[in-house]
């Protein structure tokens, strides 16, 4: 009898699982909704960064790392002036994108990036800014956050951007326990209605911006004071009656 010969089946790779998340800390979920409330009442859901497409909010997006969107807002009408589609950008020289952003640090990756993400842009969506987050990770230099961004504001798709004041405040409010950005933003988005996550998120790095300030947290003209667990103007016992 002859051998059976051995045909090679394919093994379908495992899907990847996603980290498993960490617990919420308790009362998590009413002091995320009591936050969105209050923050509603104070903040316009926007972006300090100056834009007048979904082009020119990645472009500028990408140009706010390390940075503040005051120092982006300055060079990005001669940068936008000069390079206002992909195409411009995909093609410029180096040189002078570099002398043009030069004020926002990082000035040489930066370029590099911008004018990559340019280029990929119109080889892979013919100069069209994709409005789903698959598809916009699929650029050079563009992470989860600066995706949620431009969803949020760009298309009206809500997403829950997690930068450095988001993670912070989150953790400070005590809506979540987690330094992770990924898992900060699955854990909010479970607790906040979807219609919520953008004005939130942009909400929260105002908030992070002018009152929760990093070194001084301006805790006694805080609207969250009464429910916050880090306020530093109640008392201990007051913060462990806060809701929950
Ligand atoms: S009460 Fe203080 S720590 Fe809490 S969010 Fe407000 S400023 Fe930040």
């Amino acid at each position: 009898m002859p051998a059976k010969i051995a045909t090679s089946r394919r093994i379908k790779p495992k899907p990847k699982r996603k980290p498993a998340l960490p617990r919420a800390p308790r009362g998590a979920r009413i002091r995320a909704q009591l936050t969105v409330e209050r923050l509603r009442e104070l903040y316009p859901a926007v972006t300090e960064l100056t834009h007048q497409d979904a082009f020119q909010l990645l472009i500028a997006t990408i140009l706010s790392a390390q940075t503040t969107d005051r120092s982006v807002n300055l060079i990005t009408p001669k940068l936008f002036g000069l390079y206002p589609t992909p195409l411009d950008l995909a093609g410029a020289d180096p040189a002078k994108v570099q002398a043009i952003i030069k004020p926002t640090g990082f000035f040489r990756s930066k370029t590099e990036r911008i004018i990559s993400a340019s280029r990929k842009l119109i080889e892979l969506f013919g100069g069209v800014v994709p409005g789903n987050i698959d598809d916009l990770v699929k650029l050079p230099g563009i992470g989860r956050k600066t995706a949620n961004v431009i969803l949020g504001v760009g298309f009206n798709v809500p997403g829950f951007a997690v930068d450095t004041h988001v993670k912070r405040l989150t953790n400070l409010l005590g809506l979540v326990k987690t330094r992770d950005p990924e898992k900060i933003e699955r854990l909010v988005t479970k607790m906040v209605p979807r219609e919520e996550w953008t004005g939130l998120s942009l909400r929260l790095i105002l908030h992070g911006r002018r009152v929760c300030i990093a070194r001084r947290p301006r805790c006694e003209e805080c609207l969250l004071n009464d429910f916050c667990p880090s306020s530093r103007t109640r008392s201990k016992q007051m913060r462990k009656v806060s809701p929950g």
